[in-house]
């Protein structure tokens, strides 16, 4: 076995320091902005859609660790899916960060890259700051224009 919680590690640290899709996508379809208060977290999220597929998204902001990296990775896993597959994706997501994925979550091939959170479930207060990009996203296929705060 693998040193997996070195390894997360790594890749938070790395999407973190250089986040991908990291600007401002024009022509984008839906965009919204949230705001993790608890911490501080902004980020605003662009999406461009065909027909049920997204076919670019990318985020700009300002936060910790934890949210920028959970944000960088979302981009990087969402481009070239469907809304069907997204939302999949964010209940998994959800669930392995809230600790409610039955130890199974890093097996789980669809969540991919994005088993690096799984050690968030162990600090409340930093779920937040891993799900804001996921409750930004859905916000803005919602078209909402509000900000989205995880409050
Ligand atoms: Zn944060």
């Amino acid at each position: 076995m693998p040193d997996l919680r070195g390894l997360y590690q790594e890749v938070i640290l790395d999407h973190s320091k250089k986040p991908r899709n990291y600007r401002v996508l024009e022509g984008a379809d839906h965009h919204a902005e949230g705001y993790n208060p608890l911490c501080g977290d902004r980020i605003t999220i662009y999406i461009k859609l065909d027909n049920d597929r997204i076919t670019d998204l990318s985020f700009q902001g300002s936060g910790c660790a934890i949210s920028t990296s959970s944000a960088s990775l979302l981009t990087e896993t969402l481009k070239g899916k469907t809304l069907d597959e997204a939302d999949a994706l964010f209940k998994k997501f959800h669930a392995l960060v809230m600790g409610e994925a039955n130890g199974n979550h890093a097996g789980d091939p669809q969540l991919g890259k994005l088993a690096v959170f799984s050690g968030v479930a162990e600090f409340p207060v930093r779920v937040k700051c891993a799900t804001l990009a996921w409750h930004t996203l859905r916000s803005a296929l919602k078209g909402e224009e509000k900000t989205v705060t995880t409050e």
